[in-house]
């Protein structure tokens, strides 16, 4: 519950609720507090907000520098959401906890995460337990490849994907570009990690996957493409390495840049139908109108 005297943007903006109006309104009536107390409920954005329980990502940086300000770690609401797989403030991708742990509900089991390291711990007024370590490590972030772009890049680059429903997010998402993901997902990986599937995430029910290693080979997958499209330098050589040499994998890009064409000369119709094109190219460069099509 929120303690109604502290000053809101210095603590409340950044807090998780869960995606439910219904959840506010019983606060409110419950507690008699006054609505501006309870914080609003995360956005509604389409969709983009995980299921409760892929809800499992943190990052270990943000919570240090949590105890350091003197408060107990809290889950960040821009972790909920589907894209969110990095921390641009700390240059890292999230670690997540493991799924489905006899721990604690979904709801409220990171007591155990925190217990692991004895400045969470002590932030948070709980005993800290190393032994826990093993039971609750889901993913960690130094086991796959760093970018070789910026974070800020990547990260913008992936909101992009989502925001626009990028069609190239569509093609490598369909179940034929499986053998595709699981190469450049072995490109990707430094240490071996355990397995999680969505099967693992008790309660998962979209189609869109929801465990961090599938979203990062996702949105990697799409944005490298892209890239190679475009022209531009890699965001992760490796990975670049296996989109141009593996077959299936040239057949997803090749795919990618047919509808990309496509697309493209669609729009070109529409602008000269709209009589607007030439004056649209005196101003633009070459890629422009194409970014938002793939
Ligand atoms: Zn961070």
């Amino acid at each position: 519950m929120l303690d109604p005297n502290r000053i809101s943007p210095a603590w409340g903006e950044n807090e998780d609720l869960d995606a439910s109006n219904d959840i506010r309104r019983l606060l409110v009536s419950l507690t008699g507090l006054d609505e501006s107390a309870v914080p609003p409920v995360l956005p509604m954005t389409g969709g983009q907000v995980l299921d409760v329980s892929a809800r499992l990502t943190y990052c270990p940086k943000c919570w240090y520098e949590d105890a350091e300000n003197g408060r107990a770690p809290y889950i960040r609401y821009q972790w909920s959401f589907w894209s969110s797989v990095l921390c641009t403030k700390h240059e890292t991708w999230l670690n997540a906890r493991r799924p489905g742990n006899q721990l604690g509900s979904e709801l409220n089991g990171w007591a155990p995460v925190w217990q692991t390291e004895p400045t969470w711990a002590s932030a948070a007024c709980l005993r800290h337990d190393p032994a826990l370590g093993p039971f609750v490590a889901g993913f960690e972030a130094e086991t796959i490849l760093r970018p070789t772009c910026t974070w800020e890049c990547l990260d913008a680059e992936f909101q992009a994907l989502l925001r626009e429903k990028a069609l190239i997010l569509k093609l490598v998402s369909k179940p034929e570009s499986c053998r595709v993901r699981a190469h450049v997902w072995e490109a990707m990986e430094v240490a071996l990690t355990p397995r999680v599937t969505d099967r693992d995430l008790r309660g998962y029910r979209s189609a869109e996957p929801g465990w961090i290693a599938d979203r990062i080979s996702y949105l990697s997958v799409a944005i490298e493409i892209r890239r190679m499209i475009m022209g531009s330098e890699p965001a992760f050589e490796r990975v670049r390495t296996v989109l141009e040499n593996d077959e299936s994998a040239k057949q997803l890009v090749w795919e990618c840049w047919g509808h990309m064409r496509r697309s493209h000369n669609q729009a070109q119709r529409y602008w000269r139908g709209a009589n607007i094109l030439e004056t649209r190219q005196q101003g633009d460069n070459k890629s422009d109108g194409l970014s938002s099509t793939i």
